[in-house]
C-alpha cells in the first residue's frame, strides 16, 4: 500500500520534523480523491517558526536595501520560470483551470516588482532649519515577525499580497495558508531559499483554528495580515487588535454589476459570463449580483443564457472553462443555495445541478437566476460559486441604492456609454474597488485593494503604499547639531565669542 504524503511546515529554511498529532486531508477536487495530508499545527510548532522569525529578524532588519532589492530580484526571476510549476499545484488542489491558475501567479508578481522598488517607496521626507540648526526628519522602520493568514482562493496570489513588501520592509514572515491547499506555499518558501533571503525570514506553518489562534495572541507577532470570509475576519481582526497588533483583515463579499440601458450589452454579457462564472466563482471579486437597468433585463437574461451554453465544466488540466469547486462540503453548500433561490421563487434560467462529469470530482455547473429579490437568501449571503443572480430596478438610482444598502463593499462594477453616470457612479457607490466597464476592477499592485463595509475590517488595504505603510512604523526625528565652531573637535571653524 502507498502512503498518502505528508505536507509538513517550512520553518527556519527547512522542512520541519517535529511530531505531526494532526492532519487533513487534501484533495484533488477534479477527481475527488486524497493526494496528501498536511499537518496542523498547535501552539508550540506555531512557537517554534515565530522563534526562528524573531532570530531572523534582528540580522534582516539591518539587511541593506541593496541586499533586500537583490533578493527580491532574484525570487521574481525564479517565481517567473516555475510559474507553471506553481499553476499546476494550483489546479491539483484547488481545481481551478490552468490558465486561471498562472494569472493568478501572474498577479501575484506583479507585487514582487513592485516591491522590488522598495528603495524609492522606503524614503523618509526632510524638512531643514525648522527652527535655527534644527532639521526634523521622517523614517519608516520594521515591525518584527508578522503573520499572514490566507484563504483557499488565491494560494499563490493572496500571500503574494502580503510578504513581498513585508520582506522588503525588513520584517520577517510567517505564512499560515489554506489547509486545503498548502502546496503552492511550500514551493515559494523554496523559491525564497534558492533567492538568497536568509533562514527564518520566511516561514510556512499549517493549521486551522489553533494554529490561527495560536498567531493571533503570540508576543512576538506584531502584524496579522488576514483574507478569509466575514465572520472569520471579523474574529481575527478583534482577537489580534485584543492582543496588540495591528491588523487588516480582508472579510467576503457580494459583487454587483449594474448594467443601464444604454449599455454595450453584447460587452456586458461577456463581462458576466467571465466575472460570474471565472474560478467556478471562487473569487472574491467574482460578479454575483446583476443589476439590469430596465428596459434591458430580458435581452441581457437572453444573451447571457446563449453563452453559457458554451461553457464546459472539468478538469482544469484538461482544457475546460471551469473547474471544480474546492471540496464535496462547498459543493454541496453552493448546490443548497440554488435549491434556496428556487424555494424563494426565483425564476432559474440554467441549473448547474444538471451537469455531469465523469468521476468523483465536486463539480457544479454554471448557474443562472433571474427575478432575484433582496430578501433572498441567494441575494442576500456570499455563495461562492458559480451562481450568478438578476435583479431588475427600474432607474439608476434604485440600482445604486441595492448596492450601498448590501453589507458587502468589495468591488463593483456599472456598464454604461454615459461617462457622466460613470462618474456619478463611481461618486456614490459604497465600495471600495469600482469598475467602469471592466466587471473585476483588481487594482494593480501599485495601487492598494481592499474593501469596504463587512468586506475589510482595519483600515488598511492591501499591496501599493498602504501595503508599505502597514508593515512599517513611522519615526520623526528632530536633531539640533551645533555649528562646529561650539568647540568639539578643531576643524578650523573660527570660534564663537
Ligand atoms: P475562511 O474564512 O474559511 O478561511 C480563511 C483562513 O482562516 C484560512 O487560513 C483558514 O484556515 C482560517 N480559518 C478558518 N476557520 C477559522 C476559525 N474558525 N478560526 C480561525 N481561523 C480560521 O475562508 P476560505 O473559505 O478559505 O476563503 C473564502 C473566503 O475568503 C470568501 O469569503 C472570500 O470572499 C474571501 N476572500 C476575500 C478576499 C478579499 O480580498 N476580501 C480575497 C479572497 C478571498
Amino acid at each position: 500500500m502507498t502512503q498518502t504524503k505528508i505536507i509538513t511546515h517550512w520553518i527556519n529554511g527547512a522542512l520541519d520534523t517535529g511530531k505531526t498529532e494532526r492532519t487533513s486531508e487534501v484533495f484533488n477536487p477534479a477527481t475527488g480523491q486524497v493526494s496528501a495530508n498536511v499537518a496542523l499545527a498547535n501552539v508550540a510548532t506555531v512557537d517554534k517558526a515565530v522563534t526562528a522569525a524573531s532570530d531572523a529578524f534582528v540580522s534582516w532588519r539591518h539587511s541593506s536595501l541593496t541586499k533586500r532589492t537583490q533578493v527580491l530580484f532574484a525570487f521574481r526571476e525564479l517565481v517567473l520560470q516555475n510559474k507553471e510549476k506553481i499553476a499546476a499545484l494550483i489546479t491539483a488542489e484547488h481545481g481551478k483551470v490552468l490558465s486561471d491558475a498562472a494569472g493568478e501567479v501572474t498577479r501575484g508578481l506583479e507585487v514582487v516588482e513592485f516591491a522590488c522598488g522598495i528603495p524609492h517607496l522606503l524614503k523618509g521626507g526632510f524638512s531643514e532649519e525648522v527652527s535655527t540648526g534644527v532639521d526634523v526628519y521622517s523614517i519608516r522602520q520594521p515591525l518584527g515577525p508578522v503573520a499572514i493568514i490566507s484563504p483557499f482562493n488565491f494560494p499563490a496570489m493572496v500571500p503574494m499580497w502580503f510578504f513581498p513588501i513585508a520582506i522588503a520592509c525588513g520584517n520577517t514572515v510567517v505564512l499560515k495558508p489554506s489547509e486545503k491547499d498548502p502546496s503552492a506555499a511550500m514551493l515559494l518558501a523554496e523559491l525564497w531559499k534558492e533567492a538568497g533571503l536568509p533562514d527564518g525570514v520566511f516561514n510556512v506553518v499549517h493549521g486551522d483554528k489553533e494554529s490561527v489562534d495560536a498567531l493571533l495572541t503570540h508576543p512576538g507577532i506584531k502584524s496579522v495580515s488576514f483574507v478569509g470570509s466575514t465572520p472569520i475576519a471579523k474574529y481575527v481582526y478583534e482577537t489580534g487588535t485584543k492582543h496588540g497588533k495591528r491588523v487588516q483583515a480582508l472579510g467576503g463579499a457580494k459583487n454587483h454589476m449594474v448594467v443601464l440601458p444604454d449599455s454595450d450589452l453584447e460587452l456586458a454579457a461577456d463581462a458576466a459570463i467571465n466575472a460570474g462564472f471565472g474560478s467556478a466563482g471562487e473569487r472574491c471579486m467574482a460578479i454575483s449580483a446583476i443589476v439590469a437597468v430596465e428596459p434591458i433585463a430580458n435581452a441581457l437574461v437572453a444573451k447571457i443564457k446563449s453563452r453559457m451554453a458554451d461553457i464546459k465544466t472539468g478538469d482544469g488540466t484538461k482544457g475546460s472553462d471551469m473547474g471544480p469547486l474546492v471540496t464535496k462540503v462547498h459543493r454541496d453548500k453552493v448546490a443548497s443555495y440554488i435549491e434556496a433561490g428556487e424555494r424563494a421563487g426565483a425564476t432559474l434560467v440554467e441549473d448547474g445541478r444538471k451537469v455531469k462529469v465523469d468521476g468523483d470530482g465536486f463539480f457544479l455547473g454554471p448557474t443562472l437566476f433571474d427575478n432575484v429579490t433582496p430578501d433572498m437568501s441567494i441575494y442576500k449571503e456570499e455563495i461562492f460559486g458559480p451562481v450568478l443572480s438578476i435583479l431588475r430596478a427600474n432607474t439608476y438610482d434604485e440600482a445604486l441604492s441595492l448596492v450601498n444598502s448590501h453589507p458587502y463593499g468589495n468591488g463593483t462594477a456599472i456598464f454604461t456609454n454615459d461617462g457622466g453616470a460613470a462618474r456619478r457612479f463611481q461618486n456614490e457607490v459604497e465600495v471600495g474597488m469600482v469598475g467602469i466597464n471592466v466587471p473585476i476592477p483588481v487594482p494593480m499592485a501599485y495601487f492598494s485593494f481592499g474593501g469596504w463595509k463587512n468586506s475589510l475590517f482595519g483600515d488598511t488595504h492591501a499591496h501599493g503604499t498602504e501595503g508599505v505603510h502597514f508593515f512599517t512604523r513611522g519615526k520623526v526625528v528632530t536633531s539640533r547639531w551645533l555649528d562646529p565652531s561650539h568647540g568639539g573637535i578643531n576643524l578650523g571653524f573660527p570660534q564663537n565669542s
